[in-house]
């Protein structure tokens, strides 16, 4: 497998530590809101690695956390924790609004059909751990403490910029534009890793720590979990671009101070979603969510399926006109998998050669745009049989995850069709509408479209 490293900056050979077993840590969301497409579309990309990485073989174990604390508006040690805003903005518990929009997040992230990571762990269920971490640092004199707080300090490492390039005078967080200077910091760059004062007013959620009542800073909850969960040696860890720098260059300084050796082997970033304004941001206006675009009558597949269409390292920008075509051209290809005969026998020279054909697209640092013209190649191959292009369709949907064979069962399973029908009516009657739209969302994007007569409601299959 082929993939490009953000510490190398090149495409390597991924070589796992143990023969055969992948372990794999992806930052997990800040549920102090919805997560919006832009987020989704990074663990969209998390997901096709995990799956091209078991489509080869290898035993994948991948953890990732829930940021529900420490997370500070200005991504470094200024600004407010991101949970105190949403307390404000919603009048609830921390603790409320996290399980809120864990749930918000699980909803959308499942209905990408994103698998579940094996380890899913909030940060405030691990403070011992970071405690451990912390006190190590400071034993080994890497981190002090000043101002009542506990900081990293970087002027310890060789190279504390490994992430970025080297390139230190663009890197420094103290000259970057809005944050703030702290006077506690030895050097600009160093970062909190336990808050105990200044952060300390109107702070919900604190802790007892060897320093006092605190709470942790949002970079030892990543190394903390990983370390944890996962062990001393990584093999991949992953975010968003905006992830490399501070928050992945203070997880590398801090993970491998405490371990006394090199953490983890390949840094694996995707590159943004944008909407027509530039960069999707979670702070302003409408939120552009997964549930919203099914509340439009999308289907989440769709979106799916426009992002498997750009390489995970390129920008791609949203707009509802991109996602209607790439919603038209799944469907039609959905019509056009459903169209074929399951007959003949399995042609082994042919499925081998056309899955080899898939291998080398997606193991090329994910190329999943070339692996769909694969498909797409299968589809109009005449001298393949039915059978053959189906069983190769269904082990290409195992990385794809696009629900390319559909149930034909459920799709014409009229029994259950008219009871949602009848609950439906039943629902409008009540004036509930909301429940009402959602059961012809629900029947719209398993492809049956509901059609409101004098007689009742009748239903079609869409594209029949
Ligand atoms: P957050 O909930 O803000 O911690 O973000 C969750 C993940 O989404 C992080 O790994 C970010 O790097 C990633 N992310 C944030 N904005 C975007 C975007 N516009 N496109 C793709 N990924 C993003
Ligand atoms: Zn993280």
């Amino acid at each position: 497998m082929k993939l490009y490293n953000t510490l190398t900056k090149k495409i390597e050979n991924f070589i796992p530590n143990e023969e055969g077993k992948v372990k794999m840590y992806t930052c997990g969301p800040t549920v102090y809101h919805y997560a919006h497409i832009g987020n989704m579309r990074n663990y969209i990309g998390h997901d096709i690695l995990e799956r091209t990485l078991e489509y080869l073989g290898y035993d994948v174990t991948r953890a990732m956390n829930i940021t529900d604390v420490g997370h500070l508006t200005s991504d470094s040690d200024s600004g407010e924790d991101k949970m105190e805003v949403a307390k404000k903005r919603e009048n609830k518990t921390a603790m409320e609004i996290a399980k809120f929009y864990t749930e918000a997040f699980f909803k959308d992230f499942q209905s990408l059909n994103c698998k579940m990571p094996d380890i899913i762990s909030p940060a405030t269920e691990n403070i011992d751990m970071y405690i451990k971490m912390i006190e190590r640092l400071l034993e080994k004199d890497y981190a002090y403490i000043s101002g009542g707080n506990i900081y990293f300090d970087i002027s310890k490492l060789d190279d504390y910029y490994v992430l970025t390039n080297h390139q230190e005078d663009k890197m420094v967080v103290g000259v970057r534009e809005g944050v703030e200077v702290d006077d506690s910091k030895r050097n600009q760059s160093d970062f909190v890793l336990w808050f105990t004062t200044s952060k300390f007013e109107n702070h919900e959620l604190l802790w007892d720590s060897p320093w006092g009542k605190g709470y942790p800073g949002w970079h030892i909850e990543c190394s903390g979990i990983s370390i944890k969960y996962l062990g001393d040696h990584l093999d991949i860890h992953g975010g968003g671009v905006d992830n490399i720098f501070p928050h992945h260059t203070n997880e590398i300084a801090q993970s491998e101070a405490y371990l006394g050796h090199k953490w983890c082997n390949y840094w694996f970033h995707n590159e943004h979603l944008l909407d027509e304004s530039g960069k999707m941001s979670k702070s302003n206006g409408e939120f552009l969510t997964v549930t919203l675009l099914k509340e439009k009558g999308y289907d989440p597949l769709s979106f799916r399926f426009m992002c498997l269409n750009s390489h995970y390292r390129k920008q791609l920008v949203f707009s509802y006109s991109a996602l209607n075509q790439a919603e038209s051209t799944y469907k039609k290809l959905l019509n056009r998998i459903e169209a074929i005969e399951d007959i003949g026998e399995l042609d082994e020279g042919e499925f081998s050669s056309y899955n080899e054909d898939f291998i080398d697209n997606i193991r090329n640092d994910l190329n999943t745009a070339n692996a769909l013209s694969v498909l797409y190649e299968l589809l109009k191959d005449d001298q393949v049989n039915g059978h053959t292009k189906l069983e190769l369709i269904k082990k290409f949907d195992k990385v794809f995850a696009l629900n390319l064979i559909r149930e034909k069962s459920v799709a014409s399973n009229d029994e259950e069709i008219r009871s949602l029908i009848e609950k439906r009516d039943e629902a409008k009657k009540n004036k509930d509408f909301e429940l009402a739209d959602s059961i012809r969302n629900e029947l719209k994007i398993r492809g049956i479209e509901l059609i409101d007569t004098r007689e009742g409601t009748k239903y079609k299959i869409i594209g029949e």
